[in-house]
């Protein structure tokens, strides 16, 4: 029987304490962070997202604005807003939710919001940090992830880590994470051949791949450590569920997530404290 770590009480542990922490930030600098989130377009999943967010900040008491602009917005126009975001000394993240429709190009988007306010951690400048190990803002999900190991005191210096998925946004960063840890990291994919004796080698393995309940049992070793990063559809039931097939792989695991209440929420735990970095950084400056 695998330990089941809640990402859901973890971040009920930290919000209590980013509550009171901001408490304190407003009394020293009469000023509280504040978040600006742009949504774009109806689409009903980024729509919850960022109702996500918007509750996870008023939870904490960070200021939060969601700036809502139809799908028709021209690239230029969203540029434009983002402009007026990095100028305005009242916002300290920024934080465009994704996908954008197809006539905008993200990267661009992306490479617009001022360094210092992208609470993403997905602009360049961030991106570079991570791989250089210099100071600048971590993507929320790969950090939610290494909170939930060290929560556990689970050792990654010396362990084998497996991640499925080689995405921008979480394979990768996550996998250069644990290597700034002292693991042995090996990134799969989709044209990684034998998947399962790779990922039977991994003491910590991190599913992100998209897929529901990818990751059987015969995939994993015993006693590893498996991380569920997945958010997906189970296409019999209709409900939420992971890339592990949770139920079978969770008696051969020491220590497992559960999609919900595993890393979704760390991930919305982490944006929070992003947001109070740019503020403190902002400070600083
Ligand atoms: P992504 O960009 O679609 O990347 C998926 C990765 O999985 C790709 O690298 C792909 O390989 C790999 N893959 C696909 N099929 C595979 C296969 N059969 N065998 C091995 N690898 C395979 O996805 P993402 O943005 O990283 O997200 C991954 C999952 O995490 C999704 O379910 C997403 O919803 C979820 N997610 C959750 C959170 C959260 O807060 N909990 C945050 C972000 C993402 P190739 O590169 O070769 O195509």
């Amino acid at each position: 029987m695998a330990i089941v770590i809640s990402g859901k009480k973890l971040s009920e542990e930290k919000r209590n304490y980013m509550k009171e922490q901001v408490v304190e930030l407003e009394k020293k600098y009469n000023k509280k962070p504040n978040l600006a989130v742009i949504l774009v377009g109806d689409d009903s999943a980024s729509a919850s997202y960022v109702k996500g967010k918007e509750q996870a900040c008023v939870e904490i008491g960070i200021g939060n604005i969601t700036i809502r602009k139809p799908s028709t917005i021209t690239e230029e126009e969203l540029l434009n807003l983002i402009d007026d975001l990095n100028n305005d000394d009242s916002v300290d993240g920024i934080l465009v939710q994704l996908p954008l429709p197809k006539h905008i190009n993200s990267s661009l988007v992306i490479n617009k919001i001022k360094a210092s306010k992208d609470v993403d951690g997905f602009h360049p400048e961030n991106v570079a940090s991570l791989y250089l190990k210099e100071e600048g803002i971590i993507p929320c999900t790969p950090k939610g992830i290494i909170e939930v190991l060290d929560s556990k005191n689970i050792e990654i210096a010396g362990k084998r880590v497996v991640v499925i998925g080689r995405s921008n946004i979480v394979g990768q960063p996550v996998a250069k994470l644990c290597l700034d840890r002292n693991a042995t990291v090996t990134i799969a994919h989709s044209k990684t051949k034998d998947l399962a004796s790779v990922t039977k080698e991994a003491d910590i393995l991190i599913a992100a791949v998209g897929k529901p309940l990818f990751v059987k049992a015969d995939m994993v070793k015993d006693g590893a450590v498996v991380i569920d990063v997945g958010v997906n559809r189970n296409p019999e039931t209709g409900k939420l569920c992971g890339d592990v097939d949770f139920v079978n792989v969770e008696p051969k695991a020491s220590y497992i997530t559960k999609v919900p209440g595993g890393i979704g929420p760390m991930t919305i735990t982490c944006l929070l404290e992003n947001t109070i970095e740019c503020f403190l950084k902002h400070r600083k400056d």
